[in-house]
């Protein structure tokens, strides 16, 4: 079995690794790390989430650029505020010994002045969504001329939520022999494009197979009136009186609602959708973390990629238009090993999706009844 040794890390970031208590090498960090390394190359990677890929580029980048300049190398951009902040939270992580590293998160809904004055004291890498990075650019507040490394995360989400122009321009602002990095769970027809626009004669890593969900995660679905959603949701959450859980709805009114009508029915909820201010969606994402509260509601672009560990079930109070959003919210848990349940709640006119979802995740789901209340949920 390769190390974290064997695949050419230096010590200061190999002494990071032990502290976090990181033994093995996933197997897309096994796989990218050394190409990384070892070559300019660009690299396309396919993984499902929760397999590492954070920490897929962030050492190799970590050991490429010059920490004892000030210039900015690296760029990594993602989707969400959230994400960026986890990523510039684990970034630090991995280079708590490298003395005199600055990675400043950039993104919308906080302070651009504030963000600014943090680039200018000389950040050698920014985590960044792209509306708000397109933003500074134009108003001349960060300089991405002397970029080294680009990292495209969670690739296809970022197509997904319309930010191709974004990205075109920003890249369009960094030179044209950095190394560009892409990472995704999966490979829609836009990903490939935007690959071969970018990209030269990548390097391509696949784990496991395309568009699949983890192994670690288990399917269930409870069929119900569509009224009896709420009462379903209450009901489940009973019978796992340890739940921690990401309950997914489709729009933020209902995010809104729901989270509103379990902390009134007494359940530990907090509701985390676009609407909310960005302090407001910092302290319930700090609340859920430290487990203060259970049940998070979420809509698909707030909760996407979040990374919080031992996440027990993601229930899908409605399912998603997308199939690949199905794949995306179920990657919330059976993270880093563990295994976890995916839950749907569906009523008798949405239940072919569910038959489009096996065969697109490879995997049956178990049908199940919801617990106590039979009168009530049966269809
Ligand atoms: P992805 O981006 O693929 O969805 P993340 O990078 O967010 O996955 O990592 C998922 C979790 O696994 C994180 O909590 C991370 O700290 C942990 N992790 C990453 N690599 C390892 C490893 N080699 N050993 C143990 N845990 C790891
Ligand atoms: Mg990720």
């Amino acid at each position: 079995m390769n190390t974290f040794q064997s695949l050419g890390l230096q010590d200061n970031l190999l002494q990071a690794i032990t502290d976090l208590g990181f033994e093995t090498p996933s197997e897309v960090q096994e796989k990218a790390i050394p190409v990384l390394l070892e070559s300019e190359s660009d690299l396309v990677a396919l993984a499902q989430t929760g397999t590492g890929k954070t920490a897929a580029f962030g050492f190799p980048m970590l050991q490429k650029i010059d920490i004892n300049s000030r210039t900015t190398q690296g760029l990594i951009l993602s989707p969400t505020r959230e994400l960026c902040l986890q990523i510039t939270n684990e970034l630090k992580h991995y280079g708590k010994h490298c003395k005199g590293l600055n990675v400043v998160a950039i993104y919308g809904g906080a302070s651009i002045t504030d963000q600014a004055s943090k680039i200018r004291k000389g950040a050698q890498i920014i985590v960044a969504t792209p509306g708000r990075m397109k933003d500074m650019i134009g108003r001349r507040l960060v300089d991405i001329s002397k970029i080294e490394y680009a990292v495209l995360d969670e690739a296809d989400e970022m197509l997904n939520m319309g930010f191709y122009e974004d990205i075109t321009e920003i890249l369009s602002h960094t030179p044209q022999d950095k190394s560009t990095w892409l990472f995704s769970a999966t490979m829609p027809k836009e990903v490939s494009i935007i690959a071969k626009k970018f990209m030269h004669n990548p390097t391509e890593i696949t784990v496991g197979h395309k568009n699949v969900g983890s192994d670690q995660v288990s399917h269930e679905f409870y069929l119900v009136n569509a009224r009896d959603r709420y009462l379903a949701l209450k009901r489940l959450s009973d019978a796992n009186p340890d739940i921690f859980s990401v309950i997914f709805c489709r729009t933020k009114r209902d995010t809104q609602k729901v989270a509103e009508k379990l902390i009134e029915d007494g359940y530990s909820a907090g509701a985390l959708h676009g609407d909310l201010s960005q302090n407001q969606r910092d302290l319930v994402m700090k609340s859920f973390r430290n487990k203060q509260i259970q049940m998070l509601v979420a809509t698909d672009v707030a909760a996407r990629g979040i990374d919080v560990d031992d996440i027990t079930h993601v229930i899908n109070y409605q399912l998603p238009d997308e199939i690949e959003t199905y794949t995306h919210r179920s990657g919330r848990t059976g993270r880093a090993g563990k295994t976890g349940v995916s839950m749907v709640i569906v009523s008798k006119s949405e239940l072919r999706k569910i038959g489009s979802i096996e065969r697109r995740i490879k995997k049956k789901f178990e049908q199940k009844e919801v617990p106590d209340g039979m009168e009530i949920c049966q269809v």
